[in-house]
This record gives C-alpha cells, structure tokens and sequence, in this order.
C-alpha cells in the first residue's frame, strides 16, 4: 500500500461525519474475539467472480471486508472465484484488480483464485465419495429438477443415489478424465431429499463441462459449483469471517455440512443485505445487457453504477469508502438514496476540488470602456474552504464569455443577474452595468452584451465597498480554452428500475453534450481525472478522452446551494 493510501485511509476515520458505527457483524467478530473462537483473528476475503466489472455495491463489500481486516488487525484476500470457464475473462479480472487498488485496499500477497484449489477441491470430493456422502448421478438437469421437489413438496431419491463408493470413485474419476459428454453426469452431495431446505437436496457439486477456462486451461472437464468451492476455498485460506450477501442465508446449511464432513477448518458464515440504490440497476447481468447493447459507452461510461464508471465520473475513492461507511451493514433487504451517494462526493470535494471559472453556455460581453488591449491578473481563490490551497491568476480583459443564462432581457422578480441596466459583480472583478443588447439580425437572438465597468469597484480593493446583489462568473475570451463538457442525469428514470420492465425506464437524455464552453487558462495543464469545482455550475472531472487543446469534462455532481453560498462572497 502506498503511503498516500494509507493516510487517505486514516484520515477517513478523522474526518467521518459519522462515527464508525457498530453493527451486527462487528458484534459477532468482537464475541468470536471474546471466545477465542478463531485463536483471536480475523481474516476475511473479497471473492467476486471475473465475469464482469465491479459496481458500487462490490465496492460496499469491499470496504466492509479490507475495512473489518484493518480496523481488527487481521488480514483480507482478494480470490477470484472463477469456477465458470464460459463466462469469464482476463479483461475482468484486471478490471477488479485495478477497481480494488483504486478504492486504497491491499490484499498484499494474498492473491488467489478459486481454481487453485481444483485439484484440492478434487481430493475433497473423493473423500466425501468415499465416506459414502457423494455419488455420481446419471440424471439431467431436467430430471433434477424435477426430482427436486418444491417448497411444498418433498424431493425424490435419484435412482443413482444408491451406487457404493467404488462405483462412484470409478465413475467421478472418468467424469475427470473426460469419458462423458457435457451435461450427462454430475456429482452430488447426499444429504436429504426431503430437507426442508432445497438447498440441501443432494446439491450437485461437480458438472461436466467442456470449456476452456482462463488459467486452467483444458486440465479440466468437471468444474466445481460456486457452493461447493466457495466454502472449501475459504477453508483452505483459513478464513475466520466468510461475509457474503443475503441470498446465501438459505446455503448456510449447505457451507457447514461440506466443512463439518471434511473436518477441516470451518469459518464463520454471515450474511448482510446487499446494497441497492435508487434510480440504479446493479446486477451485473444487467450492466452488461447495457453495455451490448450500447445504452452506454462501455463499462466505464460515467453514468454507470460501476467502479470504472464513478471513477470515470470524478467519483473519489474516499468518497466511495465515506457512502459505504455511511449506509452501513444491514440485515434486511433496503434500498439506499442515490442522493447519499452524490452528497458524499459534494462532501469530498468540496474539501479539495479547486474552484474555477467555467462557461458552458457562452455569451460574448464587451466593457466599452475598458480599455482596449489591456490585461489584468487578478487573484482568484483556489479553495475558500482549504486556505493552503492558495490562489491564482485570472486574466481580465475587455471582451469577456459570460453564462447565457446569467442574462435575461426581461428578468423574473428578484433576478439579481444581469439585465438591461442592471449592475452585477463580475467574480473577483468589477461591478459592470448592461448598456445595450446585440442582437443577431437572423434569429433575433441574443448575441452579445455592452457592458461599462465602475474601476471603484475592484474585487479586494479598499475602495470596493460599493455592493450589489448578484455575482457571476465569467472568463477572458483572448484567454479562454475550448472545452466540451458531458453534463449527466440518472440513467433511469424509474426509482425502482428493478420493480418495473427495468429496460422501460432507461432516461433517454441521461447525456447533454456542450461543446463551446470556455474554461479558464489555468486548466490547461490538467490531466484526466483531475477535479475541479466549476464555479456555481457543479464539480468536473477530466476525462480520459481529452487530448491536448480538446480538453472533456464529466460533470461529477451538481452543486447545491449556490447562490447562497456566492452571494456572501
Ligand atoms: P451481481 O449479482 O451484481 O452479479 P454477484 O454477487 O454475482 O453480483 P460476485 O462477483 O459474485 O457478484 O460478488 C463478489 C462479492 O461482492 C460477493 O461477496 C457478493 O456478495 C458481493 N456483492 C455483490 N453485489 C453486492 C451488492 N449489491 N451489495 C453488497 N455486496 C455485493
Ligand atoms: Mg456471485
């Protein structure tokens, strides 16, 4: 871990609006730890299978199981739990790799992948075939349907299940060796057909799969199902607290029989609700369908709820690590706001974004009497809340872009902007006053604005006392750079996406292009990902299209309380 991370990360717990609050996995780890259960460590693991990108509910997972591990001073692994060659991939498991990093977390040494063990996980299946709790059987996945039962009603005995060790050891072991084709035998775990539970209804362990998988190869035909590996691979790392979503409460049963038949090291299962969050899909299915179908750019278009995406967005990882703090553990299904989400970023930034001046929409203004070819500096603050931050130099000059909006011909009550023959502060300048309009002959749009300047009223200057209600932002249009900015909206308009026909409710204009702003000069040197507070308009981040001259911005979030907030100034 580098030290920066490390710091961001003690500093998170410093700056937690928040306090680190107890909940009821914490409460469990601490009894564990008053028992002695686990010879007093802790040691979690984040196992997300490589078959897609990681979303903000992974990121969730994450920060809960590396942040159980630090606070306990125990240790977390990354494994990947490839155990499906067909949907898997390299792509994802770098994509996963770099998202983790990227959050601050470490797994050190202690990467590892499911299919490690299958060799392991082989042997353990003999020896459960062996003491006469597996059995190969013949039926297809239809017929174990069928023979499964319901919720209602009991399950049927498989006519296979009462084949002798050695026949089992004999069939399995051509199941490996490839004698069968895809699908025609499996192997399953005797345990109850008529268990209440489903779960444990002679569960298949292996299936006949020819596929090749990324690390394995072709080494092998028989692939293990997720339960099956799942427990024994967290086993095998000497996982104490094996932390997983809600859906998995019913396979708990499941996890412990496998380990209490092995006898072998036996973590503590534990289940808390996943998260969920409003105006948002999260399955990765769902992401993907997205992706294929060109709703959004790629994995990492801004407005998806993946860690690619907020990232791209201008999404901090502190701010990530801040929401998940914030909605917290919870051991019933719920669904967070998606304000929170916005909110902890606004907290963020707000912290450490550099405010600059930025034109989205602009609007020529020329100061009659400012004379011509003159060049000002003038000081701008960097960050009003984080005074080692400093400031800068802004070039003032005659012709100037302000916002179209900041002008209205005819202004609505208690409009303190700009307007025929009103007077506004131009942000860290002067006081300007509208003289006259300028009109395009064609459209009969607004064009440009005349404008004289008071030179008393000098941002900063003693003589400045004179005050008026608005300020607006603005920049110098010999000094201004060219800018496209991406301005994004929910990308569902549904709260509940997943309640309806999820695709119905995908936002058509979840994307604005603008591609005439003006941004200030300083910008020039900015590098993707770098964030800025574009004044009064919301926070930015530079995105990776950007070349040279052609700078994009994302816009991250929007600013709330703007004028509230520039008007004190
Ligand atoms: P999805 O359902 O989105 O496809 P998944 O559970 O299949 O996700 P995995 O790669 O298996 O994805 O997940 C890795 C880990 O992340 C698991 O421990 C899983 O419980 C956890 N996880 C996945 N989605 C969420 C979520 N929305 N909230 C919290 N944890 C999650
Ligand atoms: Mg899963």
């Amino acid at each position: 871990m580098t030290m920066e991370n490390k710091k961001s990360l003690e500093s998170d717990k410093a700056n937690a609006e928040i306090p680190e609050r107890k909940n009821f996995i914490r409460e469990m780890i601490d009894e564990d730890l008053k028992t002695k259960k686990f010879a007093g460590k802790v040691h979690t693991r984040f196992p997300p299978e490589p078959n897609g990108y990681l979303h903000i509910g992974h990121a969730k997972s994450i920060c809960l199981n590396f942040g159980l591990a630090r606070d306990y001073h125990g240790l977390c692994n990354l494994r990947f739990d490839d155990t499906n060659p067909t949907k898997e991939e390299q792509e994802y498991v770098e994509s996963i790799m770099r998202d983790v990093r990227w959050l601050g977390f470490d797994w050190e040494d202690r990467l590892f992948y499911a299919s490690d063990y299958f060799d392991q996980l082989y042997e353990y299946a003999v020896q459960l075939i062996k003491k006469g709790k597996a059995y190969v059987c013949d039926l297809n996945a239809d017929q174990i349907r069928d023979y499964r039962g319901t919720l209602t009603e009991p399950g049927k005995d498989s006519p296979y299940r009462m084949r002798t060790a050695d026949e089992n050891l004999n069939l399995f072991q051509r199941m490996r060796n490839g004698e069968f084709p895809n699908g025609s035998r499996t192997l399953r775990a005797r345990i109850d057909m008529k268990s209440p539970n489903l779960n444990l209804r002679d569960p298949v362990m292996y299936r006949i799969l020819f596929a090749t998988h990324h690390r394995t190869g072709d080494k092998w035909c028989i692939y293990p199902m997720y339960d099956w590996a799942h427990g024994q691979s967290d086993s095998i790392e000497r996982i104490t607290h094996s932390i997983c979503t809600l859906e998995f409460e019913n396979h708990r049963r499941l996890y412990d029989w496998c380990l209490e038949e092995l006898g072998i090291h036996h973590p503590q299962q534990i289940e808390f609700a996943r998260l969920n969050i409003t105006y948002t899909v999260m399955s990765k299915r769902k992401l993907l369908e997205l992706v294929e179908e060109g709703h959004v750019k790629g994995w990492d278009d801004p407005r998806m709820p993946t860690i690619s995406g907020l990232r791209r967005r201008g999404y901090t990882p502190e701010s990530i690590r801040a929401f998940a703090d914030r909605v917290g553990v919870a051991r019933r299904e719920n669904t967070s706001d998606a304000l929170w989400l916005e909110e902890c970023l606004r907290n963020d930034l707000n912290k450490r974004a550099p405010r600059v001046m930025a034109v989205l929409r602009p609007l020529k203004l020329v100061i009659e009497n400012y004379p011509d070819g003159t060049v000002e500096e003038l000081e701008g603050v960097n960050n009003p809340e984080e005074p080692a931050m400093g400031s800068r130099k802004l070039p003032f000059s005659k012709v100037l872009y302000i916002e179209q909006d900041d002008f209205r011909e005819v202004p609505p009550k208690k409009y303190f902007r700009l307007s025929p023959g009103a007077e506004v502060r131009l942000r860290y300048a002067y006081i300007i006053k509208c003289v006259d309009v300028v009109k395009s002959a064609a459209t009969g749009e607004v064009v440009e604005l005349r404008c004289t300047y008071d030179p008393e009223t000098k941002s900063g200057s003693t003589q400045s006392a004179r005050k008026v209600k608005g300020t607006i932002h603005w920049v110098s249009a010999a000094h201004a750079i060219n800018a496209e900015a991406r301005l994004y909206d929910r990308l569902f308009s549904a709260e509940y996406p997943d309640r309806e026909n999820w695709k119905d409710s995908i936002n058509p204009s979840s994307l604005e292009v603008l591609r005439e702003c003006k941004i200030e000069p300083s910008l020039a040197k900015a590098t993707p990902q770098d964030r800025f507070q574009f004044e009064r308009l919301g926070y930015f981040s530079l995105d990776d299209d950007s070349k040279e001259g052609a700078l994009v911005f994302n816009r991250a979030v929007t600013l709330r309380d703007t004028w509230a907030k520039i008007e004190k100034s």
